[in-house]
This record gives structure tokens, sequence and C-alpha cells, in this order.
């Protein structure tokens, strides 16, 4: 098989999974959204893709992601940022992304709704929430998500969708619903206290199917359908 044909391949597999555990536990498999994660992988790859269907795209790291999308700019697709927000990077990540999953702190969120550009509309964003505490991660603990959520409502160019996590990698199924189910709850709890949140940003190749499960609305898939990054930076 050509090389094409491999990673076309593998996003239908995904894509077929992905239906199939919506379906088994009675979800409407259009109610979860498939982020193909592209970070290291070059832009003509991300072309196969879009050609094929496939319109939401992760990136980790704004200057990779920025050069792809002047390769792109004919295609009219939808970027996602994933990656750790450092201060000096907001204005570019506002510029050039409609998401932003991984916001854990009001003066990011603030830099955002600044920088934002009015004819783009609101930026998109999630809180990223930790459930353990792991070395070098972003996010922030489920206590601290209401205070920080309230604080973001009233800025009028970024919109608060919902809740992002990154648990670490569990190899039991249950354990990895479990961990997702959090999610959920603390999602519910916020929506209770009157916003409005509609996205559940979880589940990666190797736990996406316990995140459906759970009620994730939005899987960030890499390595299921490019294949095995080779290691560069931080990763995640
Ligand atoms: C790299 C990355 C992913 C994709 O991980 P895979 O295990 O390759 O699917 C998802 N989310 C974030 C935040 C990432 O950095």
């Amino acid at each position: 098989m050509s090389e094409e044909n491999q990673l076309l391949t593998r996003w239908r597999q995904v894509c077929a999974q992905l239906d199939a555990s919506a379906s088994q536990c009675g979800r409407d498999p259009a109610s979860v959204r498939l982020l193909a994660v592209s970070k290291q992988h070059a832009a003509e790859t991300i072309r196969v893709l879009a050609r094929a269907g496939q319109l939401d795209f992760g990136e980790s790291y704004v200057q990779e992601a920025q050069q792809k999308q002047v390769s792109l700019n004919d295609l009219t697709l939808t970027w996602h940022f994933i990656g750790q927000i450092q201060s000096n990077k907001t204005r570019l990540i506002a510029e050039h992304f409609q998401w932003v999953h991984t916001v854990d702190r009001l003066k990011h969120a603030i830099r955002l709704n600044e920088q934002r550009p009015a004819h783009r509309g609101p930026l998109q964003i999630c809180i990223q929430v930790k459930l353990v505490e792991e070395a070098g991660k972003g996010g922030i603990w489920p206590e601290q998500v209401a205070d920080l959520a309230k604080a973001i409502q009233p800025l009028s160019q970024v919109t608060l969708r919902g809740l992002m996590c990154i648990p670490p990698p569990l190899s039991d199924p249950a354990a990895q619903l479990a961990q997702f189910q959090r999610m959920a709850v603390l999602m519910q709890e916020l929506n209770e206290q009157g916003l409005s949140l509609d996205t559940l940003s979880m589940g990666m190749s190797d736990d996406y199917p316990a995140a459906i499960a759970a009620g994730a609305t939005l899987i960030r898939i890499g390595t299921a359908i490019f294949g095995t990054r080779k290691q560069k930076h931080e990763e995640q």
C-alpha cells in the first residue's frame, strides 16, 4: 500500500471506531468531533486527509502550525491549538487558530480576548483540567475550574465551550473510563451553576473509546491516524 493509502486506511479505521464506540453507548456518532492531531506531520499529509473530508486539525507548536497554514491556505480548515500556551505567543494563537484547548489561567484568556482580531469572531476555548499532578503538564484542578470559568464568561472575543484533559496513560479501560467520567461530572456541575458548556475535549489514540463512552464531544487523535511521531521538543 502506498503511504497515502495507509494514512487514509488508518483515518477510516479511527472514524469507524468512533462510530462504533458512540453507537455502543447509545450516542449519535455525529456528536463526537474528530480532531486529527497533525503536529510533526507535513502540510501535504494534512492535504490528503482534507481531501478525504477531515477538516479539523490540532497543532501544538505555533510556528510549525503557521507554516502549514500558509501552504494550505487554499483549503477551509479549522485549526485547534492544543499545546501549552506561552504568554509571548498568545497574539499568534489568537490570530491563527479558531480553537484553543489549553487555557489554564485568566491572564492567558484576557490576552487572547484582547488580541483576537474582531473580524474573525470569538475564539472558541476550553479550560484544561488536570486530574493528577504530572510534572511539565498544564491544567488546573477540578475545584479551581468554576472560578476561572466565571471570570472568562464576560469576555466578548472568547467563547468558553468546555473542558479539556490529558490524563496519564492507563491501559485498563475501566480506569480510563473513571478518569473521563470525572470530567463529565465536572462539566455537568458547572452547567448547573449557570454556565453553558457543550464541549468535552478528551480521548487520544490509546483511550478514545473510553472517552466517548464517558461523553467526549471532541477526541484528539494523532498516532492512530498518522503513525508514530519522532520524539521532538517537549512532548505534549
Ligand atoms: C499529541 C497530542 C494528542 C495526540 O496524541 P496521540 O496519542 O498521538 O493520539 C492529543 N492531545 C494533545 C494535547 C496532544 O499534545
